[in-house]
Parts: structure tokens; sequence; C-alpha cells
């Protein structure tokens, strides 16, 4: 448990340890000058930045809570898992995500093949120039690259046009399974919250079959207020919550000032009866 309660928590956020474009201290000075008070930082797949992370969030006056959000596929979907409140130097969080990372380069190269195919040459290394930790190459770099060179106006029109299922610079690739990252989390003393449930593109009936899958593998918790969440999304998933007896996540899903569907902090507060993740972590 914490030794405080929070009034403004903010579990989901990026540093150019992933795909945000702010070093982690930035990021924990950033959420404390918005009034965050309880702060965890998730960047994809690496826990890199955790402790300076914390370090700052300490001298600015916020809890830290550890965090990361794992990226599995579940029916051949991309799903994003968050974790809280483990250890950070257990090798089952160390190891598995070092193992989830091997896989990113690789596919990086193929997303860069893919592209040669349509005539955009060169974009692995170009893309490879906005990573700041090049073993976490992403999507989100490939785009800031074609927007750099004139191929769309944005990042937002990139995925559209280039890298979502079916646009020529997107490959399947194969991510941790569901059971796999859960067991990191829980192996290494943390909570398993599935990240923006609303953004996964699942009938009711395969949203059911997924939370209960979840459920059975010791999930605990679903982010319900999220920067990319609509209000009929927060409600939804405020349902769901309490049907399953879920404790309820909030974060930003901050990626950088240019970058972000809203700054840290600065969300609607979660539903008054649902049970805020943070008191699942130490
Ligand atoms: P990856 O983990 O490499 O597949 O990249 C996924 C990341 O790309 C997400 O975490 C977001 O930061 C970003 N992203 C995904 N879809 C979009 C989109 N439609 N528009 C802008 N950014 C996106
Ligand atoms: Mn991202
Ligand atoms: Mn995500
Ligand atoms: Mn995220």
């Amino acid at each position: 448990m914490l030794s405080v309660t929070p009034s403004n928590f903010d579990f989901h956020c990026h540093s150019v340890v992933s795909d945000g474009l702010l070093p982690p201290e930035t990021v924990a000075r950033r959420a404390a000058a918005n009034g965050v008070d309880c702060w965890s930082l998730t960047d994809h797949d690496d826990i890199g930045g955790l402790a300076i992370a914390g370090e700052a969030a300490h001298e600015s006056g916020m809890a830290f809570v550890t965090g990361v959000e794992i990226s599995i596929e579940w029916r051949a979907q991309p799903i994003h898992m968050l974790g809280f409140g483990f250890t950070p130097d257990h090798p089952a969080i160390v190891d598995g995500l070092a193992s989830l990372r091997l896989g990113r380069v690789e596919r990086a190269k193929r997303m860069s093949d893919a592209l040669a195919a349509i005539e955009i040459h060169g974009v692995f290394e170009g893309a490879l120039r906005y990573a700041g930790n090049p073993n976490l190459i992403s999507r989100a770099h490939f785009a800031r690259y074609l927007v750099e060179i004139g191929i769309c106006k944005d990042v937002p029109s990139v995925f559209q046009h280039y890298l979502t299922p079916g646009k020529p610079g997107y490959v399947d690739h194969r991510w941790a399974t569901m059971a796999h990252a859960l067991n990191w989390i829980h192996e290494a003393g943390g909570v398993a919250v599935v990240a923006h449930p609303g953004r996964y593109k699942m009938s009711g009936n395969e949203m059911r079959q997924f939370l209960d899958e979840f459920k059975d593998l010791g999930g605990q918790g679903v982010e319900v207020v999220s920067g990319s969440h609509s209000p009929d999304n927060v409600l939804h998933f405020a349902r769901l919550a309490r049907h399953y007896a879920f404790h309820a996540s909030r974060g930003s899903d901050f990626h950088g000032p240019e970058e972000s569907y809203v700054d840290l902090g600065c969300l609607p507060q979660l539903p008054e009866d649902l049970k805020p993740v943070w008191r699942l972590v130490r």
C-alpha cells in the first residue's frame, strides 16, 4: 500500500526509453508540474528508465510506482498489458522483456523492406535516428522519419496510410503471449492491467472472452480512464470493471508535448465507486 492517498494519479506514459519524446526525468518533472501526485512511467517493453524516473519523482514530491507496457498478441491482434509495482531487477521481468525486445529490430528491418518495395528506401536507418533506445525501435520512430522526408504531413497520417494492418509498411509480428507477459509481471511481484481496452477491435463477445482469460491468468485491472478513451469508452469499461471486480486505472498515455491525446495528469477522475489500481501496489 502507498503511504499517501493520491488525488491525481497518472499510470501511463512514455519516455525516450521507448517511443516518448522526453527523457524520464523530464517526464517526471512535467507530471509533477501538472499536479500529478502518484506516477508511473510505462515505457513499451523496457524498464531501463525506472531508476531515473523514480529518483526524479521523489525529488518532485510524487509517489512513484514501477511500470511497463508490454506488447502481447491475443488471437493475432496486438494488445498492450500494463504491469505495476513489480521489483524492477527481478530476472523474470528483466529477461522476459529482453527476449521481447529482440524481435523488434528484426521486425523493423522487415517493415523497412516492405517500404522499400514501394520505393521508400532507407527507412530502417532513418527511423533508428529517432530511437533513443535502438533496441526499442517502434512504429512511432518510423512515423517520425516518414514525416521528416515528406511522405505525410503528420504522424497520425503516416499510421493511417502506411503503418496499420493492410497498409504497405505494416508487417505481422509475434509478440509475447498473455500468459507469458502476466507471468513476468506476477513473478516479479506486480499487478497486471489491460491498457486502453477501447482501442482494440473486438466484438462485445470477444472482449468478454479476452477479459475472462485475463482474469483466469490472474489479471487484476483495466485502464478505464485513458487519454485515448472517449467518454463512452469510460462508461463502458467502468461497467466491465464492476462486472469483473477489476481495479481501475487512469493514464494519459503521454508521449510528448506535440504527440499526445492529453497532457500528464490532465484527465477526468475515475468513477467514484471503482477501486483505483494504486490500492494494489506497494
Ligand atoms: P509499436 O509498438 O512499434 O507497434 O508501435 C506502437 C506505437 O505507435 C504506439 O504505442 C503509439 O505510440 C503509436 N501509434 C500506434 N497507432 C498510432 C496511430 N494511429 N497514430 C499515432 N500513433 C500511433
Ligand atoms: Mn507508444
Ligand atoms: Mn499502448
Ligand atoms: Mn502507451
